[in-house]
């Protein structure tokens, strides 16, 4: 089977992407620092501890692993951290990715998938995003990922690396067989905050904002769940292999939900109470992020199969009352 290096295979979205990979007949190689990944959700594929600023551990896992390709997903993206240190997002997002790319042309790999955001387009006030709008970041996160999609144009034009770019909603949801899931430390993402507090693992959710110039005034995202977002990076795969060429691909399910509905969606799939506080605005938070994009479904033919928002939280919620992984 042809080895697929997965950077941040034992993260959350990198470790569903291990598993499609594997289904697909591939084997992932994840390639981790474990600094907020986990071994425990290594199940697919070998392990590969190494870290992007070292060089010399990217290139033992081409020279052992000899992949065809590289989906890159470790990354540093925590909007709010990212507005507090920025330096620190340039240097593990940016630095890590153009060590990455450089070791992956100097060990002949030329296909590069990469895991971009939704936060490279900023606030936008009213407008559908989708592969043309104008990317104006609004964080260092943002602007990191924005930075990396240039570098990946500058390593085509220089060596001929194709990419494909995904550029990511709000990813939500697990695993429906809860195989692998989503576990942060410390977590900072809406769904999984708002299940520990209606588990009562910690007090109440505090919604971030609830003056914005939206019809209930909380922010709204585009939730996507994170089966159908690996799904479509299987595809962008066969994409590249299929010689199609660089291309950059929304993901998102094209609804646009407030915090305030998926408070009240998680409240009626656990059949719970969410214990609720109205707290001030997260700095770097655009007020509405949602894909008007027709592009992944036309031309990789992917079509989300779970990215309803009431499956997204039912298959956090039966992940969340698993056994978490251990360190
Ligand atoms: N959010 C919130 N309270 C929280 C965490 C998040 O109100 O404790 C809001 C946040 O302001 C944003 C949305 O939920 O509008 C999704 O945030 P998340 O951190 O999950 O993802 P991001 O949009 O930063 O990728």
């Amino acid at each position: 089977m042809a080895n697929v290096i997965v950077t941040g295979g034992a993260g959350y979205i990198g470790a569903h992407a291990c598993k499609a990979l594997k289904a697909a007949g591939y084997t992932p190689v994840a390639f981790d620092n474990l600094s907020t990944g986990w071994r425990d959700a290594v199940r697919f594929g070998p392990l590969h501890e190494g870290d992007l600023l070292d060089r010399a551990s990217i290139d033992a896992a081409f020279a052992t692993y000899q992949p065809i390709a590289v989906m890159h997903f470790a990354a540093l993206s925590l909007v709010g951290e990212s507005m507090k240190d920025p330096g620190k997002y340039w240097r593990e997002n940016v630095t890590g990715a153009a060590n990455l790319a450089d070791a992956a042309v100097a060990a002949g790999c030329l296909n590069f998938v990469f895991s971009s955001t939704c936060a490279t387009y900023g606030d936008q006030d009213g407008v559908v995003l989708d592969e043309e709008t104008e990317q104006l970041p609004i964080n260092a996160y943002g602007s990191s990922k924005r930075a990396i999609e240039q570098l990946l144009a500058d390593f085509e034009a220089a060596h001929g690396l194709r990419s494909v770019i995904f550029r990511y909603f709000n990813v939500a949801g697990c695993d429906p067989d809860a195989e692998v899931g989503e576990q942060h430390v410390p977590e900072t993402h809406l769904i999984p905050l708002m299940l520990d507090a209606i588990a009562g693992k910690r007090d109440a959710l505090t919604i971030f904002g609830t003056d914005y110039a939206t019809p209930d005034g909380t922010c709204i995202r585009d939730y996507v769940h994170v089966s159908d977002l690996v799904d479509a990076h299987v595809k962008g795969l066969e994409w590249l292999k299929a010689d199609k060429g660089s291309r950059v691909f929304c993901l998102g399910s094209g609804d646009g939900f407030s915090v305030r509905e998926v408070v009240d969606a998680s409240g009626t799939v656990t059949n719970r109470a969410v214990p609720v506080i109205e707290g001030q605005r997260r700095p770097g938070d655009a007020a509405a992020l949602v894909s008007g994009s027709r592009r992944a479904a036309e031309e990789l033919g992917w079509t989300p199969q779970r990215s309803d928002i009431a499956t997204m939280i039912a298959d956090a919620w039966r992940w969340h009352q698993s056994e978490p992984y251990e360190r």
